[in-house]
């Protein structure tokens, strides 16, 4: 029985030494001290010890079991205080470190040249309206004065869809929806995709137009190249020269087409050292919009009387102002998604 005990005591002093974790730690307290562990059987084997063995045999056991629970409570401390220790170790974090920065987009340059106009718009006092992209033929040319057999019709190849809908190809349409649900005066811009049948070099059959225009009782031509001017002049330099030059809208009347000095060749249509510019074609001017004072017709349309209201309305291509800002000679790389033409934007 001694000899056992002896046994039994190194042998739980060595595995309690050896032991790791604190599941390895209790499962040695229940082998040994839980209710069916070695001790515990020992120790209630006493009572079938003869009468004068059980007071020292009882001691021995008694010391055992408080050696061990000793050990094991010493053990478990230091199981947990080098765990404690791992853990600082490899879950340190170096708050010092440069962190891991997430890679962030770029803005599109078409969308920053419609903040652009829309942020140089809104200084004038200009709000925005928005339309649908798929418009009926009333609000996309009817009301526009361009009824079926009108020969503007064949300038803007037109997408259509069933039921007689189309493509809007152009921003306008959304005029007519603001002046017919509102009353002036209307200081408006409408930013948005348009769809022309049209494909190369610098067209698209998806482009951006901003359309703008201002109603109110006593709107002239001079308030038009007034806004005009002023929009030009913040959008590409103070100092660019600007040119009003006649011409046809079937939905303005007059009309005129507004250029800037070429942004290139500085109006010069020679560019460095004597070459040729071939992004005004030599002439130093840049064809930017259209514009000109609604025409009375287009008034009758949305319920405006003529004679007591008068406006201007405008448009421009924003591919082409994002091309003559940036430089870019090729309309399809805005719809690309290159992105190492992009990034070039950030
Ligand atoms: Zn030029």
């Amino acid at each position: 029985m001694i000899d056992s005990l002896d046994s039994l005591r190194e042998e739980m002093l060595a595995r309690i030494e050896q032991s790791g974790s604190e599941a390895e730690i209790e499962q040695i307290r229940v082998e040994a001290l839980g209710r069916k562990g070695r001790l515990t059987l020992l120790l209630r084997g006493l009572k079938d010890l003869p009468s004068d063995e059980r007071p020292r045999v009882g001691e021995q056991l008694n010391a055992l079991r408080q050696l061990l629970e000793t050990r094991l409570q010493d053990r478990l401390q230091i199981v947990k205080a080098q765990q404690k220790e791992k853990a600082l170790r490899e879950e340190f974090i170096d708050v010092t470190l440069p962190g891991n920065r997430g890679e962030s987009g770029h803005i599109h340059p078409l969308t920053l040249v419609i903040d652009e106009i829309i942020d140089i718009f809104r200084g004038m006092g200009f709000e925005i309206a928005r339309g649908p992209d798929i418009e009926d033929d009333y609000h996309n040319f009817e009301a526009l004065n361009i009824p079926k057999d009108h020969p503007a019709r064949d300038m803007q190849d037109t997408f259509f869809v069933s039921d007689g809908r189309l493509l809007r190809t152009h921003t306008s349409p959304v005029q007519i929806r603001t002046m017919e649900s509102r009353k002036p005066p209307l200081q408006v811009i409408v930013p948005g995709a348009v769809y022309r049948h049209d494909d190369d070099a610098t067209h698209s059959p998806m482009f951006h137009q901003v359309e703008g225009f201002m109603v109110d009782g006593n709107i002239a031509f001079s308030d038009l190249k007034g806004v005009l001017t002023h929009f030009l002049q913040r959008m590409f330099s103070e100092k660019a020269g600007v040119r009003f030059r006649p011409s046809f809208f079937p939905f303005t009347e007059p009309s005129a087409e507004i250029d800037i000095q070429c942004v290139i060749c500085s109006g010069d249509g020679q560019a460095i050292q004597q070459r040729y510019c071939r992004v005004c074609k030599g002439s130093g001017w840049l064809e930017i919009l259209g514009a000109g004072m609604i025409d009375p017709g287009v008034f009758k349309f949305v319920g405006y009387d003529p004679e007591r209201v008068s406006g201007f309305a405008f448009g421009m291509g924003v591919e082409r102002i994002a091309m003559l800002k940036y430089g870019i000679d090729d309309i399809r790389l805005f719809f690309q998604n290159d992105l190492r033409f992009l990034r070039q934007f950030g």
